[in-house]
């Protein structure tokens, strides 16, 4: 038998099956139907709230929005966080939709379109430059729209995050404007008369190491104090980045989130003058809705092939790609994963949990310990909160796309 992941706090049994948010995982599918993606607007608050009372008053929490940009789930974060982190001419139509106020929006992202920048700058939004003809072609735009405007420089930092996930920064990469080129190019933007707004470094995602996060706001704080010294500019605003990681796979512990602000706050009471006004924040995805999010799935068949048992769903990797193991993982593990109608009962065999395509990548779980299933009962995968939905080929083999419910929605 393999491991599987560890199941999130938040969950809990309501006769026999699994509850998510007060919600039996059988009512939500006759309610919904079957695959749907469930996010719990409650436990995403919860996080909301234990990132605030961890981390200091002076940091501002913004949400990747690429993570999970369901629109209710929009609104909700909406009202909780301080900024939205958009990537796409797209996001910026969600974002709004959303009710997000544009100066609370940041535009990163390489491969920005004339219409794209546009679209932003006509708005106010601040756009996070990746390259200095970046920077010309909104310069340009922004003279035609008779409107300044709001350039931060997304720096590609000289280090990256330790135990990161996915490596966004050191070295040569398509993301950012190299940490020597910046200086120039804070003057070129001050001396063009558009609004100057700071920095955006960001060195990496997911990891559960408190230690490597605090050394990369270490290095980011005192790489972000270095370019604004060479640029002899004030920053106005400086966004730390994120990488805050959730445990995914076996024998992952969940970050250390007190030491994480503890460390954070040291660094803020010892800034050098230069970032003494400057306004700080933190951009996160994953951390903030990732663990609140089950994946829920029926059972269409039970078979054995060469006494192996495989319970064969009527979801995949269509929609939850991740737990397959093939968005951004070298070797496959286990995924969070149980039986959504026998929850808790004791485990009774080896199972795989496979999804509906003709792939033998469709796999959600892999010879797992289960309670024994017949077709009709649910599957739950757990961590499904972001990088699911969005971020799965829902067009591959024509299933179609999973419903989405979102319940203890903000009033
Ligand atoms: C993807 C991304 C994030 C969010 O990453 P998570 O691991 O989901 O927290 C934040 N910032 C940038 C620039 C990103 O590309």
């Amino acid at each position: 038998m393999k491991p599987l992941g560890p199941i999130p706090p938040g969950f809990a049994a309501i006769d026999g099956e699994l509850a998510i948010g007060g919600y039996t995982a059988s009512a939500l599918a006759a309610e919904a139907g079957t695959p749907l993606f469930v996010y719990d607007g409650a436990l995403i608050t919860a996080r909301v709230a234990a990132l605030r009372a961890a981390l200091p008053e002076r940091l501002g929490l913004h949400y990747a929005m690429k993570a999970n940009p369901f629109a209710p789930l929009l609104r909700h974060m909406a009202r909780l966080v301080d900024g939205f982190d958009i990537a796409s001419g797209g996001e910026l139509e969600m974002a709004e939709a959303a009710g997000v106020p544009a100066e609370r929006i940041s535009f990163a992202g390489p491969g920005k379109r004339d219409a794209d920048l546009e679209a932003a700058i006509a708005r106010g939004v601040t756009l996070n430059l990746e390259s200095a003809r970046e920077a010309e072609r909104a310069l340009a735009i922004g003279e035609q729209l008779g409107k300044p405007p709001r350039l931060a420089i997304r720096v590609n930092p000289d280090f990256d995050l330790k135990g990161s996930g996915m490596k966004m920064g050191g070295g040569a990469k398509p993301f950012g404007v190299d940490a020597a080129l910046v200086p120039g190019l804070v003057r070129r933007i001050m001396a063009s008369g558009a609004e100057w707004r700071g920095l955006h470094i960001y060195a990496g995602s997911q990891t559960l190491d408190a230690a490597a996060i605090a050394e990369m706001q270490a290095a980011t704080l005192a790489l972000a104090a270095r370019l604004a010294e060479e640029s002899r500019a004030v920053l106005p605003a400086c966004n730390l980045g994120g990488g805050f990681g959730i445990p995914y796979f076996p024998g992952d512990a969940p970050l250390d989130l007190a030491a994480v602000g503890d460390a954070l706050g040291a660094q803020f009471s010892a800034l050098p003058d230069v970032l003494a006004d400057t306004a700080f924040c933190i951009e996160l995805g994953r951390y903030l809705v990732g663990e609140a999010g089950v994946y829920l799935t029926r059972i269409i068949d039970r078979k054995e092939s060469h006494g192996e048992v495989f319970l064969v769903t009527d979801g995949g990797l269509h929609h939850q790609l991740a737990a397959s193991g093939n968005f951004g993982t070298v070797v496959r593990r286990n995924y969070p994963s149980a039986i959504a109608t026998r929850f808790g009962a004791p485990v009774e065999e080896e199972a795989s949990i496979v999804g509906c395509l003709c792939t033998p990548l469709d796999r959600l779980a892999d010879k797992g310990g289960f309670p024994r299933a017949e077709e009709g009962d649910l599957v739950a995968v757990f961590c499904a909160g972001a990088y699911g939905a969005s971020a799965s080929p829902a067009h591959f083999l024509g299933h179609g796309p999973a419903a989405e419910r979102l319940v203890n929605a903000n009033p």
